[in-house]
């Protein structure tokens, strides 16, 4: 790949309702749910009522059957059989790794699959959820980069990765029992394929959804957005999910991150800094993630460590040190441990927590970098998403 391939939004979105279909309720909104269910018959009256009943049924008990729910007469969870499905991504397989991580592959509508990992930890569980199918962008140093075919995943392909994961971790409460407050999966992170920011509905939609007290109920500290720099949509992050924000930031020139994270040539360094500068935030606690792979001779100099405090100052930060994790044909080396220490040692030094992430789930292709789904039928090629980069804003 080319680090001066475009940079495009080239993608779709496969509408929710598909021809003489039956609609997904998976992925709407509490206020969209409503609506469909008036428009297929449902009293107006009525409707709140029973979208807050369905809503708990699919996020809070993870039934997919409308029979089981139980509160609804015989006569309407007919209609609802009628004209609705719950549907979640297919579970095509599942790897399990030594190191506990667990890699699942998901097929989603079109025969598309995206890749989703379950990351456990002493302290939490951490899954790692894709947003689009391949990635638009081409990072030098990323699997996903590479894949050509992308789509965007709807919010219910969104969300329904953690509940295909709450399905394996058999982690659905029974109907009627409290809440479990010791929970396997407690976090999220969208740091699997794609770019968030270029999916923002599907992806605010999605997430709100896994933080509504009434489902799955995860806090919003409890989801990290990671972003390469699409700077027009930060802002909005905060606004309108108000997670927690990470920025794939991997270099310390515009030179080096023209090279290594190409959306860099349109918006660069400082104007990503401008931006991660009024970053909103509710309190001071709430740091911004700056993502760093660390690779060998490119990036991990003890200059390129100084001028990465320097360029941050002001911003309260922490830098979490990817060791770069390699994949078939890869164009980097992963920087010596030895070196990889004394980066970090500086960095902390001037103030800044500075952890380095062990890598997981290696010897499965699972860690950070590594996604790229197999199916590649109907690839665009470099060109088609060149012509379309030219149209795109
Ligand atoms: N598109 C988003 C989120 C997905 S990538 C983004 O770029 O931020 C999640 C993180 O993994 C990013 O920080 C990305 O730069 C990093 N990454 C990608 N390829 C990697 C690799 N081979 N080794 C280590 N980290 C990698
Ligand atoms: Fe896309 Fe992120 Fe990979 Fe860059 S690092 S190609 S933005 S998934």
């Amino acid at each position: 790949m080319s680090a001066d391939a475009p940079i495009t939004q080239d993608v779709m979105t496969i509408p929710r309702k598909l021809p003489e279909g039956k609609v997904n309720l998976v992925g709407l909104t509490r206020d969209a749910l409503r609506e469909v269910l008036i428009a297929h018959g449902t009293p107006e009256k009525q409707a709140k009522m029973r979208t807050g009943q369905i809503w708990q049924w699919i996020y809070q008990w993870g039934v997919r059957d409308f029979d089981a729910m139980t509160n609804l007469s015989k006569a309407y969870r007919a209609e609802l059989k009628e004209n609705f499905e719950i549907r979640i991504p297919e579970m095509v397989s599942c790897q399990v790794s030594a190191d506990g991580t667990r890699k699942y592959l998901a097929r989603i509508a079109g025969g598309h699959e995206v890749e989703v990992v379950y990351i456990p930890e002493a302290d939490r569980g951490t899954l790692c959820i894709s947003s689009q199918v391949g990635c638009t962008l081409t990072c030098s140093f990323c699997h996903t980069g590479t894949q050509k075919l992308v789509r965007n995943l709807t919010a219910g392909e969104i969300v329904g990765q953690v509940m295909m994961a709450r399905d394996d971790l058999g982690e659905w409460p029974e109907p009627g029992t409290r809440k479990d407050e010791t929970r396997l999966l407690s976090n999220i992170v969208l740091m699997g394929m794609g770019e968030p920011l270029y999916n923002f509905e599907n992806v605010r939609d999605a997430m709100k959804i896994a933080m509504d007290g009434e489902g799955i109920s995860l806090s919003r500290r409890r989801i990290t957005l990671s972003t390469s720099g699409v700077v027009p949509e930060i802002a909005k992050t905060a606004e309108e999910i108000g997670c927690l924000l990470a920025v794939s930031f991997h270099a310390t020139t515009d030179e080096v991150r023209n090279k290594l994270v190409p959306i860099n040539k349109r918006w660069n360094i400082e104007t990503l800094l401008g931006v991660l500068r009024e970053y909103p935030r509710l309190s001071n606690s709430e740091r911004i993630t700056f993502e760093y792979v660390m690779l060998k001779d490119v990036n991990d100099s003890d200059e390129d460590a100084r001028r990465l405090v320097n360029l941050i100052k002001g911003i309260p930060a922490k830098i979490n040190l990817i060791p770069f994790n390699e994949w078939p044909g890869a164009p980097y080396e992963r920087s010596d441990w030895s070196r990889i220490e004394r980066f970090a040692d500086i960095v902390y030094k001037a103030g800044y927590a500075s952890p380095i992430r062990t890598p997981r789930g290696e010897d499965i292709m699972a860690a950070c970098g590594q996604l790229k789904s197999t199916t590649e039928r109907a690839r665009k090629s470099r060109r088609e998403i060149a012509e379309e980069a030219k149209l795109s804003p």
